[in-house]
């Protein structure tokens, strides 16, 4: 795979520079200095999966740490190939760029809350928060683009996430349904990314002054939406990956302006910077990261909402029920069956950790955990209920793999496996990453065609 190359400085758009010189001061030539380094590439541990020290015993490359958090390292920028191996596919981390991860270090998710991450895909902050919750609680996860949300979807159900809601809806229809729900809510807001241009050369052509101002317009609008959703008490948390002040200070001043009832508090963290003061935002309160830092660039904010101007949204369950081939089917493959709802939609089953929601006029792409679907009244299983975190070391049936037959399920590929019958979980070192079908002899793949290896 290429490698990419540094930034020539004469590529970057002579307006911006100007307006980074104008924002970074005497610290500008050390910015233009950063644009020629590789970018802090960034790996954090999927520790509802694995321990940050076992891990480290498997994998034949340096975590170096960061002060972000105890799970979060910088990783050699020059490696090749790691969202094709075998840890990757198990969901043992997530490839993420290091100051990317700081946002939900801000965010301090706890489990049992409600939580929404209103702008998901495709899902490095939404895993982040999963980790923390410990399946306990409700991460309502949400993207707007259809395209994205799929993407979203296939990360949480990697890195073995259960207790999520996944959606593709607008803040504004989010908003009439969940007004008055969320502990906390995350907005990772769509911005310049200027923050990417080393990454993402899209941003890089993408960029000028007036999209910046269309950014932040958005961002408004967006924030708007999210405050109306927190319930009192419960905490916002915006972030960015651009340094432009119209997109980061001046949304949080905005915000400030226009609700009385929030109030910006300390991010209280020990990485980053202190931001820029304007308005009645506190440049002290708020972080920025710039690449002479740790990472490519973010900026993060926290506030808090003191009052409810808002009536709050009632809160709709959908019914549940026990299905015989789900119950069977639960007590051959699980050592012990854990207490969960069972909820279906049309023939498709889902196992979930907490009574499932009804959302009115809002596509739910998944509710909790799906556990397979229904074909001629048999129960064929979901890639799901074998890659889920909650159910690690439960599997009655398994059959453990080396790298080598793991790579094979991975292309797609039908293997020998003898005296092994029906539905098997396939394990590496103890995780499973996948499933088959054994007859005896033969084991039928079942690893979803979309993230076969080419
Ligand atoms: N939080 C994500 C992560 O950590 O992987 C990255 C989110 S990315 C910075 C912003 C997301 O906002 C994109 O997926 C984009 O599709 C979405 N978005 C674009 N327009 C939006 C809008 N008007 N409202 C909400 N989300 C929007």
């Amino acid at each position: 795979m290429m490698q990419r190359q540094p930034l020539p400085i004469l590529t970057m758009n002579p307006e911006f520079l100007k307006r980074m010189e104008a924002l970074l001061k005497e610290e500008f030539p050390a910015y233009l200095a950063s644009l020629q380094e590789p970018v802090h590439r960034g790996l954090r541990v999927n520790t509802l999966k694995i321990t940050v020290e076992e891990l480290k015993k498997r994998l034949s490359f340096e975590l170096r740490p960061t002060a972000i958090s105890p799970t979060v390292f910088e990783i050699d920028s020059q490696l090749t190939s790691l969202g094709h191996s075998l840890e990757h596919r198990s969901g043992l981390y997530y490839l993420q760029e290091v100051s990317a991860a700081s946002a939900v270090e801000v965010l301090d998710p706890q489990p049992g809350e409600w939580i929404l991450d209103l702008c998901a895909a495709p899902g490095g902050k939404s895993t982040q928060i999963a980790m923390k919750m410990k399946h306990q609680g409700i991460l309502f996860s949400n993207e707007i683009d259809p395209g994205r949300a799929r993407i979203l979807l296939s990360n949480l159900e990697r890195c073995g996430v259960a207790n999520a809601i996944v959606t593709q809806a607008s803040p504004a229809m989010l908003r009439k349904q969940m007004t008055g729900w969320m502990d906390r809510i995350l907005v990772d807001a769509p911005c310049s990314g200027e923050g990417m241009f080393k990454k993402e050369s899209q941003a890089l052509k993408d960029w000028s002054v007036a999209h910046v101002e269309a950014c932040s317009q958005r961002q408004k609008k967006i924030v708007d939406d999210a405050v109306a959703m927190l319930k009192e008490g419960g905490i916002l948390v915006y972030s960015t990956c651009t340094y432009a002040l119209e997109e980061n200070e001046e949304v949080i001043h905005d915000l400030l302006e226009n609700h009385p009832e929030m109030e910006l508090l300390d991010c209280n963290v020990s990485f980053g910077r202190p931001g820029y003061d304007r308005g009645k935002v506190y440049g002290r309160k708020v972080r920025r990261i710039f690449p002479m830092d740790e990472g490519e660039g973010h900026f993060v904010a926290k506030l808090r909402k003191n009052s409810m101007p808002e009536q709050t949204m009632r809160i709709e369950r959908e019914p549940f029920f026990s299905s015989l081939q789900a119950e069977r089917f639960l007590s051959e493959q699980l050592k012990k069956v854990p207490l969960l709802y069972h909820h279906h939609y049309q023939e498709r089953l889902f196992l979930v950790p907490f009574e499932p929601l009804k959302l009115n006029r809002i596509r739910i792409l998944r509710q909790g955990i799906e556990l397979g679907e229904l074909r001629k009244g048999r129960l064929e299983p979901h890639h799901h209920f074998y890659v889920t975190a909650l159910f690690k070391g439960l599997y009655a049936r398994t059959l453990e793999c080396d790298r080598e037959e793991a790579e094979r399920f991975f292309r797609g590929e039908t293997f020998p496996c003898n005296d092994v019958w029906g539905y098997t979980a396939l394990e590496h070192r103890g995780i499973c990453f996948g499933f088959a079908k054994a007859d005896g002899t033969m084991a039928k793949n079942h690893y979803p065609k979309g993230l076969r290896m080419r």
